[in-house]
């Protein structure tokens, strides 16, 4: 009873990991393809043994309604995009997986998940480290209080950008990514902070620092590094960069310990490792598909047999806690308080 189905928008994401994944994942299989550059998805379709009747395109994709072969929608599209094919997905009566960040504004959010409960349809959001051992296996060490209290979290994610490259520049472009570097990458290490310490930041301050005349930089930040208050008297201290060699690391120091996570979020290769006390261990965890994984969990979800680990309202308090550092940046730093009513609804 594999759960059928359709992803949206057949960029370097798509192509790269989420097709290829698709080929082995157990509870889930690829139904339908939805690109605006019908070779490119013919040429998946084909890979996959799909009928031409099961390639959409942007204008025709609301006549999925009528395709019950397909009970979910990956929607693989640039940040701007999210929200209206999110929308357009819940009236067609489907589940949707959206991937990170939900959108580009806080109103967009707030209509995704409004739009979700009035089909009675699931939205999660596609946070792959929730679904990664590694990360799972932090959050466990951290609830056993393996590094004694938590002191602080710091995370550190960026990469390269070029204007040249296609995937590059919607991210550089305000309006279509809602951010820059914090919106692309910055997102995990905010997202991992809450997730490691299981608690939500009642104050942030962010600043920036960018090369305004680098021409990647006209509408968005470079690198915006942030500090957030957590009720514990932990501290979340984290970075993110556009103009940095590819990096997603986080560690966890506490009075006791330290957990060390470097990579903590790449596709794959992720480690991590007790630091202090007698000796230094390194748990050993399988190794897994993040995006195959994350598939097959979103399948269970909508089968009512697991519960929903990233749904809207975890990718809405990130957006407003990014929307909050962002505040801060134009305030030259000043603190902002927060205060959301959030609080996960599962954890491992
Ligand atoms: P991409 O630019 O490579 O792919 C986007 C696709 O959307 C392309 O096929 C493009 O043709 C299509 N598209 C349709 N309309 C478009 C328009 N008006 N402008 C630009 N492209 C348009 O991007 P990507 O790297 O595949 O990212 C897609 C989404 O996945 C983004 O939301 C991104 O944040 C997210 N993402 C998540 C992860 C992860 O690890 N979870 C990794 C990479 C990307």
């Amino acid at each position: 009873d594999s759960v059928g189905i359709a992803v949206v928008g057949l960029g370097k994401l798509s192509q790269g990991q989420i097709l290829p994944a698709l080929k082995r994942t157990k509870g889930a299989h690829l139904a339908a393809l939805v690109s605006g550059v019908p070779e490119k998805a013919k040429k998946w379709a084909d890979e996959f043994g799909l009928a031409d009747s099961a390639i959409y395109n942007y204008h025709n994709f609301d006549a999925i309604a009528r395709d019950p072969t397909i009970q979910i929608v990956y929607i693989v599209l640039p940040n701007s995009m999210h929200a209206e094919f999110t929308v357009r997905s819940f009236k067609a009566g489907k589940h949707v997986l959206c991937e990170k960040p939900m959108s580009v504004t806080l109103t967009e959010a707030e209509r995704m998940i409004a739009a979700g409960k009035a089909a009675n349809r699931q939205l999660m959001i596609a946070y792959r480290c929730h679904y990664d051992p590694v990360n799972v296996t932090g959050m466990q060490l951290m609830r056993k209080g393996v590094i004694g209290t938590p002191r602080l979290i710091n995370a550190v994610m960026g990469k390269q950008t070029t204007l040249s490259d296609s995937s590059d520049a919607w991210r550089l472009d305000m309006a279509m990514s809602g951010g820059g570097a914090l919106a692309d990458m910055g997102i995990y290490g905010i997202n991992a902070t809450r997730y490691l310490l299981a608690e939500e930041p009642t104050e942030v301050r962010g600043w920036a620092r960018t090369d305004k005349s680098d021409p990647r930089f006209k509408t968005v930040e470079d690198m915006v590094v942030w500090q957030m208050k957590f009720p514990s008297g932990a501290i979340g201290d984290g970075s993110s960069c556009f103009s940095q060699p590819g990096t997603m690391a986080w560690q966890a120091i506490g009075t006791e310990r330290r957990l060390v996570a470097d990579p903590g979020c790449f596709y794959g290769g992720n480690a991590i490792k007790i630091v202090g006390g007698s000796n230094d261990t390194q748990p050993q965890v399988a190794e897994i598909d993040h995006f195959g994984n994350e598939m097959n969990w979103f399948a269970d979800v909508v089968r009512g047999r697991v519960p929903n680990v990233s749904p809207g309202e975890e990718g809405l308090q990130d957006m407003r806690i990014m929307h909050a550092i962002l505040q801060s940046v134009d305030n030259g730093g000043s603190a902002v308080k927060i205060a959301f009513g959030y609080k996960r609804a599962y954890d491992p």
